[in-house]
């Protein structure tokens, strides 16, 4: 069976389009519903952007604090506050949630967006195609590039028991808009984190057993881009990032990642540590599994001026060890993607101990 996917309906790019916002929401506001819900990302107070968000009379402005990657109760109670003020203002649900922010916030919206229409707990959803109602409109405008989450089919929630996401094809967004000075001001390290993110997204969906002409056409672009991007540093990076993050998206959209992104899942879920340094520090310590990726990736973090924090694993308990494996071994698509339909006899837990260990 050939995955038929959805994909983003709408997008615009270019420098300035975020002041196309207010024109492109304008026709999604109507009697019934015409508050926009604008979910943004805190480091942003106080800063020109928040300016320049086009609020209109009934519109809610939710700050949202991405210190910690999004978690269930988190976007519950999001929701819960989203829901309250609608009703209080005499509407059943509001015209739109827009996401402003890296892919933790793009990833609050789409959940917001969801849970807003669904019952219960957003816990009760992660996982493939457990969302029966279509979610309220919801648009993106990142201000990072690297994940892809303005792109996929998920947004990645880490719940009472498990990281993952509310993968369906309702969590994908209505609009994109991609403007790339939104990511200029981002700090140096995040930025190549959160591009890492993509450049690992390219490996691994370029060298996995699910490759395809599809997956393979969007990820040689999006590599070819974030080569660019780290090891020449060209003046229009920025708009070349955003399109690079845009494709590695397009790219695992119909492939996968592979045993980077399965580790990482582990150690972010028990060490809180976030995705893209995450996937920075697993990387560097699989060049066995992707030699060429990794001796790239160690001259892009070379001309870049990174360093990646060592030893974070010294510390953990056997207990956390145990539950970082049990994590990414869910991720089975994964494992088979990198290592084929065999994977389970070259990655067993200790193997994965020993990796985890090296970190
Ligand atoms: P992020 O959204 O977690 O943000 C990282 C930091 O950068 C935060 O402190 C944030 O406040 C700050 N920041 C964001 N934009 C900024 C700007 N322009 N200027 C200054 N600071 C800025 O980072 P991310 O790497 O974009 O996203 C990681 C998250 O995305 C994780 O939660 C991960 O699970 C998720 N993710 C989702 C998908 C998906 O398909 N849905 C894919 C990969 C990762
Ligand atoms: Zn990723």
């Amino acid at each position: 069976m050939f995955r038929n996917f959805k994909v983003v309906n709408r997008m615009v790019f270019g420098r300035g389009s975020f002041n196309q916002l207010d024109d492109i929401l304008a026709p999604k506001r109507n009697n019934n519903s015409p508050a926009m819900v604008f979910v943004v990302d805190d480091v942003f107070k106080g800063k020109p952007l928040e300016g320049l968000i086009p609020l209109h009379e009934n519109d809610l402005l939710v700050w949202v604090n991405v210190s910690h990657e999004p978690k269930t109760v988190y976007v519950d109670q999001l929701t819960d506050q989203v829901r309250q003020t609608m009703t209080d203002r005499g509407f059943k649900h509001p015209a739109g949630v827009i996401g402003i922010g890296g892919g933790s916030t793009m990833d609050l919206a789409k959940a917001i967006s969801l849970m807003l229409t669904n019952p219960g707990s957003s816990s009760e959803y992660q996982g493939w195609d457990l969302i029966k109602t279509p979610a309220v409109y919801h648009a993106a405008v990142p201000t990072l590039s690297g994940t892809g989450a303005e792109v996929s089919r998920t947004t990645v929630l880490t719940g009472p028991i498990k990281k993952l996401g509310i993968n369906s094809d309702y969590t994908v967004f209505d609009q994109v808009v991609l403007d790339p000075e939104l990511i200029a001001g981002a700090p140096r390290d995040q930025r190549f984190y959160t591009g890492m993110d993509c450049y690992i997204h390219c490996v691994e969906s370029l060298t996995g057993t699910y490759l395809n002409a599809f997956s393979q056409a969007y990820g040689e672009k999006a590599m070819e881009m974030c080569r660019e991007v780290f090891l020449q540093a060209p003046p229009d990076s920025d708009d070349k990032l955003m399109m690079a993050s845009f494709f590695g998206g397009m790219s695992i959209a119909y492939s996968q990642v592979g045993v980077c992104h399965a580790l990482c899942y582990g150690l972010s879920f028990v060490l809180g540590i976030h995705h893209g340094i995450g996937n920075c520090i697993v990387f560097d310590q699989i060049e066995e599994y992707y030699p060429e990726g990794v001796a790239e990736f160690r001259k892009m973090m070379e001309k870049q001026k990174i360093s990646l924090p060592r030893g974070v694993t010294a510390q953990i308990t056997d207990a956390q060890m145990e539950k970082m494996v049990d994590v990414s071994l869910v991720l089975e698509p994964l494992w088979e993607n990198a290592l084929g339909k065999e994977w389970r006899k070259k990655m067993t837990r200790e193997r994965i101990k020993e990796l985890y260990r090296k970190m």
